[in-house]
């Protein structure tokens, strides 16, 4: 039980990565508040028992967010860990993504993160330690067509992690995880919007030195690693997990 006593915060906590982290973190003894737009959240909480709450929070909202911040710390005490995971994808261009969804992909992808972490900070610092993950992706070190708005968020969260870890280290560190394909609900929901889900399932498992899709418990088994006590050495760093995905050239042909 490595996290016996401490408080972690998960946002996007209901679902997906977030979820696989809400029972990986509370496997290892930690009360957990997650922080979501579903209310499933509060179904997951009451099964894992006395130690989880459910906050409702838009976590692109200040007000939301601070408000979240003081439950946790009344009722569970600290945080001493956040896991900035909530995020959205839109599949758009530069020249066709309207101002609306250039705002919604960055306030809920980015300044969330900023959010959770200028209120969770001061926290963290009365307790004297803490620790911040922020979900990032592949995407923040290469891209695919039509996703402008995320790969922009997602490559800005490794600026915020390096600011974070350098202005409130040694206390508090601040690590980035960059998934690459996850078998989650945002996956299969974006799937969904080919003619041909099944191809494209195919193509993700394909484009991964490892030809497959990773599980969101694989990712939380990253995040427990940094955030726990192992994980001293981390920070400011990003960090992937991503199957090999874009190590090989593209294109490349040869087999031998
Ligand atoms: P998911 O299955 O869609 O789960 C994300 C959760 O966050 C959902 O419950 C979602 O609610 C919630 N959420 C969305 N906006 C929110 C807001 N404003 N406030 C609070 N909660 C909010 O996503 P996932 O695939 O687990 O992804 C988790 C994180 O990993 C994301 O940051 C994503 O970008 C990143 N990531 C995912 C992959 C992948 O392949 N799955 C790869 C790399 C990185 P709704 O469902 O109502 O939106």
């Amino acid at each position: 039980m490595q996290l016996t006593g401490k408080t972690a915060v998960i946002t996007g906590g209901a679902k997906g990565i977030g979820s696989a982290c809400v029972r990986a973190l509370h496997a290892e003894g930690a009360s957990i508040a997650i922080l979501d737009v579903e209310d499933y959240g509060s179904e997951l909480a009451a099964g894992l028992g006395e130690r989880v709450i459910f906050i409702h929070c838009d976590v692109s909202r200040e007000s939301d967010v601070s408000a979240a911040m003081a439950e946790v710390n009344d009722r569970l005490g600290g945080p001493d860990i956040l896991v900035n995971n909530a995020g959205i994808q839109r599949y758009t261009t530069v020249t066709e993504t309207t101002e609306e969804e250039w705002d919604l992909v960055m306030n809920v992808n980015l300044k969330s993160a900023f959010l959770c972490a200028k209120h969770a900070i001061p926290h963290m610092q009365a307790r004297g330690a803490g620790v911040v993950v922020n979900i990032s992706s592949v995407q923040a070190f290469i891209s695919q067509k039509t996703v402008a708005p995320y790969v922009t968020s997602k490559t800005a969260l490794l600026g915020l992690t390096r600011s974070i870890a350098v202005d409130y280290g040694p206390q508090i560190r601040c690590v980035a995880v960059c998934p690459g394909t996850i078998d989650t609900p945002m996956l299969r929901d974006a799937i969904q919007l080919s003619p041909d889900p099944e191809a494209v399932y195919q193509e993700c498992m394909d484009m991964h030195l490892v030809k497959r899709i990773g599980t969101p418990e694989e990712v939380a088994a990253l995040v427990l690693l940094v955030a726990g006590p192992q994980g001293g050495f981390f920070t400011g760093q990003a960090i992937r997990i991503d199957g090999g995905l874009g190590v090989t050239i593209a294109g490349s042909k040869r087999e031998d």
